[in-house]
C-alpha cells in the first residue's frame, strides 16, 4: 500500500479548505485565518499529518476507531460486499444478507431482550427514530398524549433537529429554533462542577430524582421516556457517581417510562465491558449504537430495541427510515469489526489490562499543579483543570479559555486530546498498548507543564469568585 504523498502543499490545501469547506463546530473565519491540521493517513493509533508529524490520537478519531487505524480486514469486507452488492434497500419487503447477519449479531450481542434492530447511518438518526418510536409506542397503545422525552443538560445525542433537541447543549439552542417540543431537561450527575459540599453519592441521588420531580411536575401520564448516556461523552466525560443510575432505573421501573441508554460511545468495550448499560447496571429498553459499531471505518448507526418495544412497534407500519438504512457496506464492515473485537478479545484485554494499567497512569496527573481531579471509566477518561485545587475552583477566564491553550500545547507536542470546556478527554482506540499508554502520559504531563507556564504568563491562573 502506497500513501497518498503527491498532495498539494500544505499551504495549498489549507487555503483551498478555507476557501470552500465549512466544518462542523467551528468558528470558519478563524479557523481561516490559522489554517487546519490536514491529516494524511494513520496506523494502528496514530496519525501522520501533511507535514509528516506523528500524532497519538487519544480521542480514536471522533470516539470510534476503536479496532485502531489501518485494519486491512475492513478494507477487504467493504470491497468484497462492494463487489458482491453495494447497494440495495430494506424498504419495501426486501432484506439482504450483511443487513439480517448483523441485526442478529447485535442481538446476540446486547444485554436482555434487546433483540430488535433499526437501522440508521448515524447516532444522530438512530437518536431521530428513537424519539418517533419511543412516541408511537405509546400512541399505538391508545396513549398519544404521552410523548415527553426528558433528557439532561449537557448530554449529547447528535446534531439533527431532533437529536440535539435531546441533548443539552445550550450552544446548538440557541441556534436554529431548539429544542423541538415536549423535550424537557434535568441537571446532569456532574458532582465536581456542580455538587458543592455535598459528599458525591448523595449529589448522584439527588439529580437522578429530578426525574421524579420532573415526571410528577409534568404529569405520569404525559411523559414516554428517558434518555442519558450511562457516561457522557462530549459533555466532558462525566461519570456520574455510583447511586445515580441505579435511581433512575427505579424511578423509570415506577413510572413505566421507556429508558433509552445512548450507546454510541459507551458501546462495544469502551468503558470495559461490551456495554456502557452493563458498566453501570441498567436495563435499557433501547440503546442507541454508532460510532465504534464500525470503528468508523464507515458510518452506520441503529436502535437496538427491546422484545416489548418491538412488538408494538411492529403491530403498525412505523412510517420512518432512511434510505441507508442498513447499508451493506456499513453493515459487512460492522460486522467484521465485531468479529475483530470478539475473536481478538480486545473487550476482555481492555477489561483486565489495559484499563487497569491506563487508570493508574491516568490518575497519576493529579499530582500535576493544574489538575483538580482525574477521572476514567475502562478507556474514556478526563481531568479538570483549576486554578485551586482545594476549592474545585474554576477559572476566572470564559470557560474553555484555558482547556483550549492545554489543547493547543498538547497538539504541539503530537497527542490528541480534546478539550471541553476546561476538561481535558481522551478515548484512545481500544487497542492501545502499555508503551503507548505511558507515551500519551508522558505528552499529557508535558502540554499541562507547557499550559501551565502560558497560563501564568498570560495572567489567567485567576479563580472564579
Ligand atoms: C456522537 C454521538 C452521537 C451522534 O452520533 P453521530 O454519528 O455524530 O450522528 C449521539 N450520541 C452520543 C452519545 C454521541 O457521542
Amino acid at each position: 500500500m502506497t500513501a497518498i504523498t503527491n498532495h498539494l502543499p500544505t499551504a495549498e490545501l489549507q487555503a483551498l479548505d478555507a476557501a470552500h469547506h465549512m466544518h462542523p463546530f467551528t468558528h470558519g473565519s478563524q479557523l481561516g485565518a490559522k489554517g487546519a491540521r490536514i491529516i494524511t493517513r494513520a496506523k494502528g493509533v496514530t496519525l501522520t499529518d501533511s507535514e509528516g508529524n506523528e500524532i497519538l490520537d487519544a480521542m480514536a478519531g471522533l470516539w470510534c476507531v476503536n479496532v485502531g487505524y489501518g485494519r486491512e480486514e475492513l478494507v477487504e469486507a467493504a470491497a468484497r460486499q462492494m463487489r458482491e452488492l453495494p447497494y440495495y434497500n430494506t424498504f419495501f419487503q426486501t432484506s439482504h444478507v450483511p443487513a439480517i447477519a448483523l441485526a442478529a449479531k447485535l442481538a446476540e450481542l446486547a444485554p436482555g431482550d434487546l433483540n430488535h434492530v433499526f437501522f440508521a447511518c448515524s447516532g444522530s438518526e438512530a437518536n431521530d427514530t428513537n424519539i418517533r418510536m419511543v412516541r408511537t409506542y405509546w400512541a399505538e397503545q391508545g396513549q398519544p398524549e404521552r410523548n415527553i422525552i426528558i433528557a439532561r443538560k449537557n448530554g449529547y445525542h447528535g446534531s439533527t433537529m431532533g437529536s440535539a433537541s435531546l441533548g443539552g447543549m445550550a450552544g446548538m439552542h440557541a441556534q436554529g429554533g431548539l429544542p423541538i417540543p415536549d423535550i424537557h431537561h434535568i441537571d446532569q450527575p456532574y458532582w465536581y462542577g456542580e455538587g458543592g459540599d455535598m459528599d458525591p453519592e448523595a449529589f448522584g441521588l439527588e439529580r437522578a430524582r429530578q426525574l421524579e420531580e420532573k415526571i410528577e411536575e409534568l404529569g405520569p401520564h404525559r411523559v414516554a421516556a428517558f434518555i442519558g448516556e450511562p457516561v457522557q461523552g462530549a459533555g466532558g466525560v462525566i461519570i456520574p457517581p455510583d447511586s445515580y443510575w441505579p435511581e433512575i432505573q427505579r424511578i423509570c421501573d415506577k413510572y413505566g417510562i421507556l429508558l433509552i441508554a445512548d450507546e454510541v460511545i459507551c458501546g462495544f468495550g469502551r468503558t470495559g465491558n461490551w456495554f456502557g448499560s452493563q458498566t453501570m447496571g441498567i436495563r435499557p429498553d433501547i440503546m442507541t449504537v454508532a460510532k465504534g459499531l464500525s470503528s468508523g471505518y464507515a458510518p452506520i448507526g441503529a436502535s437496538i430495541v427491546s422484545d416489548k418495544v418491538a412488538e408494538v412497534i411492529d403491530g403498525c407500519e412505523f412510517n420512518h427510515g432512511y434510505t441507508y438504512s442498513g447499508h451493506p457496506v456499513s453493515c459487512a464492515v460492522a460486522l467484521e469489526n465485531l468479529r475483530i473485537l470478539q475473536e481478538e478479545g480486545i473487550v476482555a484485554r481492555v477489561a483486565a489490562d489495559t484499563a487497569p494499567y491506563m487508570r493508574a497512569r491516568w490518575e497519576s496527573l493529579t499530582a500535576h499543579p493544574l489538575v483538580g481531579e482525574a477521572r476514567i471509566v475502562g478507556l474514556m477518561g478526563s481531568i479538570a483543570l483549576t486554578p485551586d485545587k482545594a476549592r474545585r475552583a474554576k477559572f476566572a477566564s470564559e470557560p474553555g479559555t484555558v482547556g483550549y491553550i492545554c489543547r493547543e500545547r498538547c497538539f504541539a507536542n503530537n497527542l490528541v486530546m480534546r478539550h471541553v470546556g476546561d476538561r481535558m478527554i481522551i478515548a484512545p482506540p481500544l487497542v492501545i498498548g502499555k508503551a503507548e499508554i505511558d507515551t500519551l502520559i508522558d505528552r499529557a504531563w508535558q502540554s499541562l507543564d507547557e499550559a501551565a507556564r502560558q497560563i501564568e504568563a498570560e495572567g489567567l491562573m485567576q479563580a472564579a469568585e
